[in-house]
């Protein structure tokens, strides 16, 4: 029998409510707390369900003071969920800490599969998906050149998370360092009503969103420099 686990990492849907697994619903349903990256969207998301359970606070500000605490309650035998705001906790969200630390503490994790927004943008995109590099967002001022300048020449298709207001800032940067005919993708409000993706040129894709005020979420995906 396998050991039981004491931290559960749970995806929540980027969107649409209906994305969430059977397993999902019952961890949640059954562990003794649920560490929340803002409570009240979680609140908000398990009244969805019908779930009622003690949500505690774990976000960027606090999971360096808490991690310890959580570590002491699971070594005595609490079972507990970890959940961001949407998607797959760790992924541009608090997570990896906690789960290091447990796994210092020889504790068992469980990362439950689930959504998380770069992988349906990778594969709607049309873009060479055996290879790529995730990026999440990039930093916005001191490294950004850096960055810019290595990613040129990555090969391996490459995906970064961007907001709405900074999109044209984004591809006219990457149109600048990548060149303005490498062909990219720009999905947007993933698995919403409003679902965009938007596919072509650098180029073609500065133009198109620089005509109109941005709005929802954004995953940037970008065909890698020729071989
Ligand atoms: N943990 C999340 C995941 O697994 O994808 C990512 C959290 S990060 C703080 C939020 C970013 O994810 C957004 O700024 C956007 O780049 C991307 N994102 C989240 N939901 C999305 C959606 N429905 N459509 C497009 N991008 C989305």
């Amino acid at each position: 029998m396998r050991p039981p686990t004491q931290l559960f990492i749970v995806p929540t849907p980027i969107g649409n409510l209906e994305d969430i697994t059977l397993r999902a619903l019952r961890v949640l349903k059954e562990v003794d707390f649920i560490l929340a990256e803002d409570t009240r969207t979680s609140g908000n998301l398990l009244k969805h369900y019908g779930i009622e359970k003690k949500l505690v606070p774990h976000h960027l500000f606090n999971e360096h003071k808490t991690i310890e605490n959580i570590v002491d309650r699971l070594r005595a035998g609490a079972v507990c969920a970890l959940v961001s705001d949407a998607g797959t906790p760790a992924i541009s969200d608090p997570g990896y800490m906690l789960v290091r630390a447990c796994i210092q503490a020889e504790l068992r994790v469980e990362c439950l599969p689930g959504p998380t927004a770069f992988i349906p943008a990778l594969v709607n995109s049309g873009i060479a998906a055996d290879h790529f590099v995730f990026e999440g967002f990039l930093p916005h001022k001191k490294g950004r050149h850096t960055r810019l300048t290595a990613l040129a020449t990555e090969e391996k298709t490459m995906i970064f998370y961007e907001s709405p207001h900074r999109l044209v800032k984004a591809l006219t940067q990457f149109a600048e360092y990548f060149g303005e005919d490498r062909y990219a993708c720009v999905s947007r409000e993933l698995t919403k009503m409003f679902e965009e993706n938007a596919r072509g040129s650098l180029k073609e894709l500065v133009a198109h969103f620089e005509q109109k005020t941005v709005k929802g979420e954004i995953v940037i995906v970008i065909a890698g420099a020729p071989g």
